[in-house]
Formats: C-alpha cells, structure tokens, sequence
C-alpha cells in the first residue's frame, strides 16, 4: 500500500506554534523533505524527533521528486516542510505536491503557521475577501507596473516584504494607491521584537524612516482595497460607519454632509458602498 504526503506547516518565528499534530506527523513520517536540512534539523531537534531529512529546493527538485514519489509509491510517508511556515506558500514544494496528484497518491495538508493568515488576522482591514501578491518584482519598473495593475483592486492585497525592499515597496505603493490608502505592517510576527501596525500607507512610510518601525527582521504589508467610483478619504470612511452605526444611511449622510461640507448624496452612496464590504 502507497504511503501518504504530509504538507507539514511548521512555525515563522515563535517554535511553540508547532502544533502537536505537525510534531506527531514529522516523528511518524519515514522521511522529511525539507528546503534547507540544516535549518529543519535544528527544528527537529528541539523536538527530539529524529526523522532522516532529504533536500528539496528549487534548484533540485525535478530529481528529488521523482526519488520522493517513488519512495512514497512503496508504501512511506514523507512529510515536507519548507523553513517557516506552509510549503508552497513564496515556498518549495508546487512540484512535488503535483507529482504526488499526478501518480493518485494522497497528499494531506497538516495545517498551521502562515504569514499571510497572521498579518490579515491582525491587519483590522476588510478580510471577507483578500488577494495574496506574495513577494513584488525587484526592479523598479516592474513592481510599479505589478502595483499599477491593482490599482483598481477591491480585496484587501497582502505582501511579502524583504527588509531590503520594504521601503522602495511601501514609496511605490504610495506613489500606486495614494498616501492615505489605509495600510498594515506586521513585522517579526510571533516573534519577541513583533510590530503590528495599521495606518496610512504614508504615515507607514514615515514610522519607518523615523525608526518606530526598525527596519530589520520580516515583513508582511496588506493594503486594503480601492471601493470603486470612490474619493473618499480614510478618515471620512471611519466617521461614515460609525455615524451609520448608530442612525440610519440617509440620517448619517446628512449628519456627515454638515460636518465635512461634501454633498449628503455622495456620502450616502458611500455608505452604502461600505455596508457593502461588511
Ligand atoms: N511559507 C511562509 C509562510 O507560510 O508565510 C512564507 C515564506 S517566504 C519565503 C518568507 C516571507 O514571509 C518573508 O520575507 C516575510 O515577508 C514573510 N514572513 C515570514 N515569517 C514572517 C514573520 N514572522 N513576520 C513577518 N513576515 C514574515
């Protein structure tokens, strides 16, 4: 009988988010398929497990696959795990994943740590529907061409940041979405120097420049979408909802349109375009 692949999530920072599962699974598995050994053996040796690991990154993985299917086809179970948090995600692992659907072998995911879910679960922006952009292109022209292509989204984006980057990444996106786009920083995330930030993507910018925001360790940026046919401002949006909150639509336009001198029409059609992505 063919054995199973395990996609082990394992932590991005603090080891105590190892799950009891994600420990069983890696002790059981005949083999660990991991990006970097040298890295997973540490990780498995803080929990006394002593599971034989093989590498698989992106520059062997055609050969190592065909090894990994074979071995699970004969009946072992591998477990594969990148160096933090979910294989496949801005990780290794797509090819042996769809080699082992390929060859009817059941794959099973052991869930847990991802940067992603972390930063959205904490971001205090609109999370009923999200894009995952992972990492920008490097070069200039094209992450502003990548940017200017969302310019128009409507999910909340989110995006994997390299300390290097970060901050030609967060003037690009004010340049692309504007200095008030509300905006997010998770930074160190389960980690003991971990920043959870939200405001303005510029006032994001200055916290950096200024050193609140240190630019060292891993990032994780979410911006929130654009609301089509909108002008409106962050501050504007928060006054709407809780003025909504508390009186009816046509009530809260009115009110707003006294305090703010914007047409009660146009707040109105905000509002609803709010309730919209609650
Ligand atoms: N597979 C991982 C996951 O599930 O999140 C992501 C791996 S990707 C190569 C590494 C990037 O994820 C970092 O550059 C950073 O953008 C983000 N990241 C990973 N751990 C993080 C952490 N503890 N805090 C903030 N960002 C993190």
């Amino acid at each position: 009988m063919s054995g199973t692949l395990f996609v082990v999530a394992t932590p991005i920072g603090n080891r105590d988010d190892l799950s009891p599962r994600a420990r069983h699974t890696l002790e059981n598995a005949g083999l660990v398929a991991a990006e970097d050994t040298r890295h997973t053996g540490r990780l498995l040796s803080y929990f006394g497990v002593k599971t034989p690991l093989i590498a698989l990154h992106d520059h062997n993985e055609d050969q190592v696959v065909a090894v990994l299917i074979e071995e699970i086809t004969a009946g072992k179970d591998v477990a594969l795990v990148s160096d933090a948090g979910t294989p496949l995600i801005s990780d290794p692992g797509y090819r042996l994943v769809a080699a082992a659907h390929a060859a009817g072998l059941r794959v099973v995911p052991v869930a847990g740590p991802s940067a992603v879910v972390a930063a959205l679960s904490a971001a205090g922006l609109p999370t009923d529907r999200f894009c995952f952009e992972g990492f920008l292109p490097a070069k200039p022209r094209a992450r502003a061409e990548r940017l200017r292509a969302l310019g128009a989204e409507p999910r909340s984006m989110v995006f994997y940041e390299s300390v290097h980057r970060v901050r030609d990444s967060l003037v690009a996106m004010c340049e692309a979405f504007g200095n008030d786009r509300p905006a997010f920083i998770g930074r160190e995330l389960t980690k003991l120097h971990e920043q959870c930030l939200q405001a303005p993507l510029a006032a994001l910018l200055q916290q950096l420049d200024e050193g609140d925001i240190p630019c060292k360790g891993e990032f994780v940026i979410v911006v929130a979408g654009t609301i089509a046919g909108s002008a409106s401002s962050w501050e504007e949006d928060v006054l709407l909802t809780e003025l909504s909150a508390v009186m009816s639509a046509k009530d809260a336009a009115r009110v707003a349109a006294r305090i703010t001198g914007t047409k009660r029409n146009e707040h109105y059609a905000r509002i609803l375009a709010l309730k919209d992505r609650e």
